[in-house]
């Protein structure tokens, strides 16, 4: 039977470890920095917005336990804030099936509590990925890691990474008692952009301590929003963050008036370099370890698509090694596998999310459809479609081309329907 060692207990390592203990066809050892109480204690990593894709893939792995209590985004609310030259412009799309986002820390926190048996509470080291392999004991070693030291085994692919410092500050909080979104008569996260600035994402979310709202502000370095400091405590940070929404977004300021942190660490605040890598590390021994989601693929969180990636990553991962069987896992089954999944999964969203980095205001053919989607349900909806499945931009929303052929489109359709 295959033994596989997966270094890291987050989005993608468990649910890879729980794809492939479905069966009981693979000897599987997690092993995990942090034991499930300092995983549910510690502060939020994320906003793990998740779409029907990813979340299709959670329920086959028997992983969706918060479906009754977490809230069913339906519909995606963009806002272009006004600037001196331009109003304030306003869509709604609708998601073509529910999102959610449930807190890693439930998450994680309570997989790892499941898997007991299978987990090891170790911070693995390069010595100890040696050990694993030279030893025999494992047949595969998968570094799901995310962004820590780990990382930097696997070279950075210039070609596929264009920044190579942060494009944003980012500054999460997980708030209690911020009033719906008057425009949505749907349960709607409401995504701000703020020419010049950054942009501010509001999403309803499930948390250790219930429902609740998380306010994540994407500042431009150097810019007017950028002005959360790392060591802020959640109280602080929510009296940074009120005024930051009174200065650039009074609409949610408006909403936010009651709101309270919802737990003793309900804040983030942090920065990183976009990055793609090579997903076959080299260990000093010359041995191949195999690197997926966050280790490889690490995207601004913009368009929330990091931990759809580590699913759709854990899911195609999975298959390849039942697929492989027995015997060595060498770096060539790992390059070639790793080659159709950028093709297959990756390369889309890292594209779109990188384009989105580029400074404001958006694109013309961007701004274009934007004002489209006001006037045009359909467009708006699609927009929706393209967080879910970022694949469907490439035929309307990715060049200035496929815009106009759309736009060209969507206005012919609706003259033929009110001729
Ligand atoms: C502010 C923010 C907001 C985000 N919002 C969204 C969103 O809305 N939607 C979305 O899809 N994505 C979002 N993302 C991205 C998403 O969180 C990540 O892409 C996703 O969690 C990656 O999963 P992963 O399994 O690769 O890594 P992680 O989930 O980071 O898990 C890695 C695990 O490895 C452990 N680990 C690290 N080093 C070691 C070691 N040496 N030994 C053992 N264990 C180790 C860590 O403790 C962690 O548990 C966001 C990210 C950020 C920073």
């Amino acid at each position: 039977m295959p033994k596989i060692a997966i270094v890291g207990a987050g989005q993608c390592g468990l649910t890879l470890a729980a794809g492939l203990l479905r069966t009981g066809d693979h000897e599987v050892t997690v092993i995990s920095a942090l034991t499930a109480d300092q995983v549910r204690t510690r502060r939020p990593t994320s906003t793990q917005v998740m779409f029907e894709p990813a979340l299709a893939i959670e329920r086959d792995r028997g992983l969706a336990l918060w479906d009754d209590q977490t809230p069913a985004i339906e519909a995606l609310h963009m806002t272009l804030a006004p600037t001196p030259q331009t109003p304030r412009l306003d869509l709604v799309g609708r998601l073509p099936a529910p999102a959610r986002s449930v807190d890693q820390r439930v998450k994680m926190a309570r997989l790892l509590d499941e898997m007991d048996r299978h987990v090891r509470t170790r911070t693995a080291t390069v010595d100890d990925l040696e050990g694993y392999l030279d030893s025999g004991s494992y047949d595969l070693v998968v570094v799901a890691a995310g962004r820590g030291e780990l990382a930097e085994l696997f070279t950075r692919i210039p070609e596929r990474s264009p920044y190579t410092t942060p494009q944003r500050k980012l500054a999460v909080c997980y708030v209690r008692g911020m009033r719906p979104d008057p425009d949505v008569d749907v349960v709607g996260g409401h995504f701000n952009v703020v020419p010049g600035a950054g942009e501010i994402i509001v999403i309803p979310a499930l948390t250790t301590t219930g429902t609740c709202d998380i306010i994540f502000v994407e500042a431009i370095p150097g810019g007017p929003m950028d002005v959360f400091d790392a060591g802020l405590s959640p109280e602080a940070h929510l009296r940074v963050l009120q005024d930051v929404l009174r200065r650039h977004t009074p609409w949610l300021a408006e909403r936010c008036t009651e709101i309270t942190p919802t737990d003793p660490h309900a804040n983030l605040v942090g920065a990183f370099t976009p990055t793609v890598r090579n997903p076959v590390g080299i260990l000093p021994s010359g041995r191949a370890v195999l690197g997926l989601a966050d280790v490889v693929l690490a995207n601004d969180p913009i368009t929330a698509q990091g931990s759809n990636i580590a699913a759709r990553a854990a899911a195609f991962w999975e298959q390849a090694i039942r697929d492989h069987g027995e015997g060595p896992f060498r770096a060539g089954w790992m390059r070639t596998n790793a080659d159709r999944f950028w093709t297959e999964v990756g390369e889309t969203p890292t594209r779109w999310t990188n384009e989105l980095m580029l400074p404001h205001p958006p694109a013309p053919h961007v701004a274009q459809i934007l004002g489209a989607a006001t006037q045009f349900p359909e467009v708006a909806d699609r927009i929706g479609r393209g967080f879910t499945d970022p694949d469907d931009l490439n035929d309307w929303f990715m060049t200035p081309e496929a815009a106009e052929r759309y736009l060209g489109e969507v206005v012919a359709r609706h003259q033929a329907a009110i001729s």
